[in-house]
């Protein structure tokens, strides 16, 4: 259960002052729904106000805050002409300017012969001095609330800076103090203050290069957030170790018939990772193995040999996929290769119901089916084996930790191989599968024709198009994804939904959409026409699911390829390349385009390498962002950068170890402390695998 302390933060935003349904949903796509994900949003920058000139030595184009006589008002008369007001000070006159300006409003705000504060940027305009809509008109008595330095924050359309830099300040205002659950020694060598210090220090930056890196204060909030991280993955590595593994030894027979069938030899990438995990199944240990190997690199059959070990051994397999259609299509790689074998492979989904759902639970609780490859259907309670001796999860990053533990539950001291095609840098290695070793398959099978990638201006679409009807005669398939559109999913729909009537005006029937509104079913059924060849073009938002297999697509067309993260255009790219054919990938973007974007589309101009693709982009973009961490479903650091913090990591990882060699149940004070902490980044699934809960 969360500590009590915690719930003002894990209250939804709705329960601030002034957050109704109107204003909820715009402050959830910029932070989230909860308190605490405000209080995570780091301001982006300042202004000074406390500078305090006359008015006569106001310099143009400098925020400034003036104490001012009110004179008189000047309405417009036109609505073309601002409504001015005039003021004073002793050394000179000033103007105030308003465009569209309510009299009656701006009567009661400035009455005449009063005197105000008011803050803005001046200028010099006709020989006069003036201010355009001040940022702030206050009495003289709260003049020190104005003259400070202000956090400005990050926006999103329909929330102005003066809304969100109150609601954070709301949402600061229901921080609870926590216990400390920094080593002391530590804390006080780094010179570090409590945690409710530095949070409400991050939110009043006084320099913009406290912005930029925040200095010792973000690096105190950032260490928390790895240490939470950290303690987290090693709590569930020494869970899954805890339970007693077992040791899975095979004569290779199996093997060899497979490799019989095999209409070519394994990579030495293959071998290495498949001597790994050899020696991980035989041990007395379970395993928990991250197999990391690019779109196409051979992870399928790594993993097939590796359940054919734990088959042999006498016992079962899992093969568990993030959706419906690569379940479907690893069933339909495996299924025949397996008949070699003589071993018996089911297929179990989300659509299976009744009697043949039924008849093959039985089947696999008797122990009739050696291998099931499925959805998370797989983890459904009624899912039970004979004896799951080994899981392997494709394309990791869809699924959670949770999930992880939940289908290693289906067996006994069951060993997990984890697959994933997203190229991660160490770094962010050990802050994703810090619980897990690694084997990379860095070396692609033979005989792959290089992609021929090119980078255009969005201008030449039309000259792209006709190139497409070119290709069509050629009997090719190509992908067209559209831009992802940060604002929303409705418009990134729109721009596909368009670009699918444009494509369909020049081509016909020929071309599908899919997106991510669909229902799985029908984005299943358009993937299978695609598939089948009776689509030529298929139009997408980024929903293309990774790791489907096209090999007569040749093509891929990217809109907008400046807004995607690397990772994810080189995922996308992997579609095409898969066949005998040469592929071409086209990278669309709008100009103008920054040296930073510039230099990140000719790094995948230059290289397929998408290790080599992924250590770039962590150098280009710094860590906060790397591989679109939204879309990549990698835990998202809020505070950490590893760009900034990567040095703090490998403390948060050895800090974590000994916390657990000492207090391993997290009891002790500084252990509560640190389950208070765990909650706080919501890592919670670590915390459910203690004993004591
Ligand atoms: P991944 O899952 O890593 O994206 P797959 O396992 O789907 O890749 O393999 C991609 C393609 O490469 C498949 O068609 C597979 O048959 C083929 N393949 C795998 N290993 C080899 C190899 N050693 N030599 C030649 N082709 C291979
Ligand atoms: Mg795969």
């Amino acid at each position: 259960m969360r500590p009590t302390l915690l719930n003002p933060l894990f209250a939804p935003i709705t329960s601030l002052p002034g957050i109704g349904p109107r204003l909820a949903p715009l402050y959830q796509r910029l932070t989230g729904d909860k308190i605490a994900d405000l209080i995570w949003h780091r301001p982006s920058g300042i202004v000074d106000r406390r500078f305090c000139p006359d008015i006569a030595q106001a310099p143009a184009g400098r925020v400034a805050t003036l104490v001012v006589r009110i004179d008189g008002h000047l309405p417009s008369g036109s609505s073309k002409k601002p409504y001015r007001v005039r003021c004073s000070d002793d050394s000179g006159s000033m103007h105030l300017v308003f465009f569209h300006g309510r009299e009656d409003w701006l009567r009661r705000q400035l009455p005449e012969g009063e005197w105000r504060v008011v803050s803005g940027i001046v200028e010099h305009f006709n020989g006069d001095i003036q201010i355009t809509h001040p940022d702030h008109i206050v009495a003289l008595a709260e003049k020190e609330t104005i003259m400070r330095v202000e956090p400005v924050y990050p926006l999103t359309a329909g929330l102005t800076a003066k809304m969100v830099a109150k609601t954070v300040r709301a949402a600061l205002e229901r921080v609870p103090d926590l216990p400390e659950w920094q080593d002391p020694a530590w804390k006080q060598r780094q010179n570090w203050p409590d945690w409710k210090s530095a949070l409400l220090a991050l939110h009043q930056p006084n320099s913009e290069a406290a912005v930029a890196d925040g200095g010792e204060i973000r690096r105190r909030l950032a260490y928390d957030e790895l240490l939470a991280n950290q303690l987290a993955l090693a709590m569930v590595r020494a869970h899954m170790r805890k339970i007693k593994g077992r040791s899975l030894v095979a004569s290779g027979r199996l093997r060899d018939r497979v490799l019989a069938a095999l209409p070519y030899r394994l990579t030495g990438a293959q071998n290495r990772s498949l001597a790994e995990i050899d020696t991980d199944l035989a041990a007395p240990f379970r395993m928990l193995r991250l197999l990391q190997g690019d779109v196409g690199s051979g992870k399928t059959i790594v993993a097939l040999f590796a359940m054919l070990t734990a088959i042999e051994a006498g016992t079962q397999a899992a093969l568990l996929a993030p959706t419906e259609i690569l379940a479907r299509q690893h069933f339909a790689t495996i299924a025949p290769l397996a008949e070699s074998a003589g071993i018996r492979v089911a297929l179990l989904s989300g659509r299976d119901k009744g009697k043949p759902r039924e008849a093959l639970l039985t089947a696999l609780a008797s122990g009739e089916i050696d291998l099931l490859i499925g959805t998370h259907a797989l983890i459904q309670n009624d899912v039970i084996f004979r004896d799951l001796a080994l899981a392997v999860i494709d394309e990791q990053h869809r699924f959670g930790v949770q999930q992880r533990l939940d289908l290693a539950a289906k067996g006994n001291g069951t060993d997990v191989l984890v697959m994933t095609a997203t190229p991660i840098p160490r770094t962010l290695l050990l802050t994703a599968y810090g619980d897990m070793d690694a084997s990379r398959l860095d070396e692609k099978p033979p005989g792959r024709q290089p992609i021929d990638t090119r980078i255009l201006p969005s201008s030449r679409i039309e000259e792209i198009v006709s190139g497409l009807s070119r290709a069509l005669q050629r009997q090719t398939r190509i992908y067209w994804v559209c831009p992802l559109v940060e604002e929303s999913e409705t418009s990134d729909l729109a721009a596909a939904e368009e670009r699918h009537r444009h494509l369909s005006a020049i081509f016909g029937h020929r071309v599908g959409l899919v997106h991510g509104r669909m229902k799985s079913a029908d984005k299943d059924k358009v993937m299978a026409a695609f598939a089948a060849g009776d689509l030529d073009i298929l139009v997408a938002t980024t929903v293309i699911e990774v790791g489907v297999d096209v090999p007569d697509a040749t093509i891929m067309v990217i809109e907008h390829a400046e807004r995607f993260g690397l990772a994810q255009l080189h995922q996308l790219r992997g579609r095409v390349g898969r066949g005998q054919k040469a592929s071409s990938c086209l990278l669309l973007y709008d100009p103008p385009l920054s040296e930073t974007a510039k230099a990140r589309l000719e790094i995948m101009r230059a290289t397929e390498d998408g290790f080599r693709i992924a250590e770039e982009d962590l150098r280009l973009r710094g860590g906060g962002e790397i591989l679109g961490t939204r879309q990549s479903g990698l835990p998202e650091l809020v505070v950490a950068d590893l760009a900034l913090h990567g040095d703090l990591l490998a403390v948060a990882r050895d800090d974590s170890r000994l916390i657990l060699d000492r207090d391993p149940e997290l009891s002790s004070a500084r252990g509560q402390a640190l389950r208070t902490l765990l909650y706080l980044f919501q890592r919670d699934a670590a915390i459910r695998t203690l004993r004591s809960g």
